[in-house]
């Protein structure tokens, strides 16, 4: 009957010890009850759940000798260029194998010392049973108790190797930080599909309340375990990879508890072996699970969590990536999806570039791969009605310039500079991240009018920002003198005037410290009265002393500069060592100049 089959699945669930005590207890709880009772149901639901959970099954791995090859070919497969973050993938990959290989021979080594303690141990019981076979009856309770085993103390060399192990064990945590749409979550799957384990995506974004990862207490309605261990429920087994998408969205501390701490305990390879769900509240070991965490920027993670994880920093793509993305991975995935054959559809190079830069503006490639989805999508109507027409011959597989207006509509995006002319007080920054997550620039226009010396501050600007504006300004007024800007030592070039500080597009916001180099040069552009062409792009934060200091996200700035029409930018000489890792096409087509100071700089400009 229904009991017993639960008993059997239990039993083939392998419960750790545990869970078996646990488990014991409330089968025979449930023996007692009457079905009918809503307990019965609860009880019922916990044991189905303990049978459900993978305690010990795990899939084979394919560590063997052909893994590391495999790996690497699986990730060429799915992915072009990232040769940095594929070598450090395919490190951690031998790393995970020489461990596997590591723990086994700890664990054969613990098997052979325990085997020969336990045989000692049972010559010892079996003349301890012959002594009390002698005893009377009265005694047989006792006796029972004596029969069994004693919890054998272990040996200190076994705890050492058991130590041992545990280090072995600990595998670090993978964290893949990049813009959207740069392939992060396929680049987990691909190891998942290299190592031969199973795969589950946990979805991190929004979740608010720690119950949501740990489970309810079994004394709620409709209690139910939390994320980590559904997932261990659903892949069946207890050493998938698990997938920790934007790890970075995840909810702060509020009051249905602390959703960080709770990754934190499953994160930490010190404590994951015994990871407690509320609703299951017997540990479980986690320690065989593959984690990668996701996320598209490490401000928002909280440290301890950041802490626990190794970070690998992906960028965004230039116009060259992506048209070498699109041509071997993009296009023969929609072709496909769309049940056409390669040679149905032929995208001309200025045409596929033309989708990237006139239809897509972003760091990624997921909008690029939506827009050849349309234009495939189309392609697809325009065989199928050929070939119910009977009209084959006709088909042109071409896709022209003029068909994108028809497939896609008008260009949504055009590059920024060509309009543009000098004129002071007007400068081209650099941001990052823009809408749509890319790198691009941004104009900052100074203007100055009659008034008494106020400094008004439009375009959404944080406060970062409009403190670095501060910063250049001030800069500006202690060395007018010496930039030639007031004709006597004491003057004040703000006397009687007021500036205005913009910069468009005045409703998205913008923060951060890196345009300060930029507002300088745009001050002393007002000041004096020289302009400063549009063409020449700059970033780096400025400080009081009129030192440029290093800023972040060169790569993003630069490919969006590139795209932009920008032929040369000033850096701040702490960056100069990440002109190294830029792409080829962005070196070949921007000229770069470092700079240490503000000076250094000025004499740049002019
Ligand atoms: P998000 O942060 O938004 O979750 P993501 O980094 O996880 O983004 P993916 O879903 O992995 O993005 O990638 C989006 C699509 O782009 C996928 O179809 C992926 O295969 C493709 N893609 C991204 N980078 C590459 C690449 N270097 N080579 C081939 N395909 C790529
Ligand atoms: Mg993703």
């Amino acid at each position: 009957n229904e009991l017993e089959e639960l008993k059997k699945r239990l039993e083939a669930a392998q419960l750790s010890p545990e869970a078996d005590k646990v488990a014991q207890r409330e089968l025979q709880r449930l023996q007692r009850m009457n079905p009918a009772q809503a307990e019965y149901q609860v009880c019922r639901n916990y044991l189905e759940n303990l049978a459900e959970i993978p305690w010990s099954k795990v899939s084979e791995d394919r560590l063997d000798k052909e893994t590391l090859l495999r790996a690497k070919r699986q990730l060429d497969d799915d992915h072009y260029g990232l040769e940095k973050i594929k070598k450090r993938l395919l490190e951690y990959l031998a790393v995970l194998k020489l461990k596997e290989v590591g723990k086994k021979e700890i664990d054969e080594e613990i098997r052979r010392l325990t085997k020969g303690s336990e045989e000692k141990m049972e010559e010892g019981e079996k003349e301890g049973q012959k002594e009390e076979e002698k005893e009377t009856l009265v005694k047989k309770g006792e006796k029972l108790e004596q029969k069994k085993p004693p919890p054998r103390e272990p040996s200190e060399q076994e705890l050492r190797l058991l130590e041992k192990k545990r280090m072995v064990d600990k595998s670090p945590i993978l964290l893949l930080v990049g813009p959207p749409g740069t392939g992060k979550t396929s680049l987990a799957k691909s190891i998942a599909t290299a190592l031969g384990r199973k795969f589950h995506r946990i979805s991190l974004g929004g979740v608010r309340d720690e119950a949501e990862i740990r489970g309810h207490r079994r004394t709620y309605v409709a209690a139910m375990p939390g994320l980590i261990v559904s997932g261990l429920k659903k892949v069946g087994v207890a050493n998938p990879v698990f997938l920790l998408d934007e790890v970075d969205k995840l909810g702060m501390s509020n009051f249905h508890g602390d959703p960080s701490a709770a990754m934190l305990e499953v994160l930490d390879p010190e404590q994951n072996h015994s990871f407690t769900d509320h609703y299951v509240n017997i540990p479980i070991d986690l320690s065989k699970v593959l984690f990668i965490a996701t996320a598209n920027s490490l401000d928002t993670i909280p440290p301890p969590l950041l802490d626990r994880m190794e970070t690998i920093q992906l960028s965004g793509y230039t116009t060259l990536e992506k048209r070498h993305i699109a041509t071997r991975h993009l296009l023969p995935k929609q072709i496909t999806s769309n049940g056409l054959h390669p040679e149905n559809v032929e995208l001309p190079e200025e045409v596929l570039d033309k989708i990237i830069t006139a239809y897509t503006r972003e760091s990624g490639v997921r909008n690029l791969e939506r827009e050849i989805g349309s234009v495939v999508r189309s392609k697809a109507v325009e065989y199928a009605t050929a070939k119910d027409t009977d009209s084959l011959p006709t088909y042109s597989p071409l896709v022209t310039l003029s068909d994108l207006d028809t497939i896609l509509g008008i260009e949504r995006f055009t590059e920024e500079l060509t309009e543009q002319h000098a004129r002071p007080g007007v400068v081209t920054g650099l941001v990052a991240y823009s809408t749509g997550g890319q790198g691009s620039i941004l104009f900052i226009e100074i203007a100055d009018m009659p008034g008494s010396g106020r400094v008004q501050l439009t375009g959404k600007l944080g406060d970062v920002l409009k403190e670095s504006v501060e910063v250049a300004l001030s800069w500006v007024k202690s060395h007018a003198f010496a930039l030639g800007l007031t004709t006597t030592e004491d003057e004040d070039i703000m006397k009687n005037r007021s500036i205005h500080v913009h910069c468009p597009s005045g409703a998205i916001p913008k923060d951060g410290p890196s345009a300060g180099l930029a507002h300088t040069v745009a001050l002393v552009s007002l000041f004096s009265g020289q302009p400063v062409p549009p063409t020449l792009a700059m970033t780096g934060e400025v400080s009081l002393r009129g030192r440029v200091l290093p800023v972040g996200g060169i790569k993003e700035k630069l490919i969006g500069a590139l795209r932009a029409g920008v032929e040369r930018v000033l850096l701040p000489e702490g960056n100069r060592k990440d002109v190294q890792e830029l792409p080829e096409e962005v070196r070949r087509g921007i000229k770069i100049e470092c700079v240490g100071g503000i000076w250094e700089g000025l004499g740049m400009v002019w």
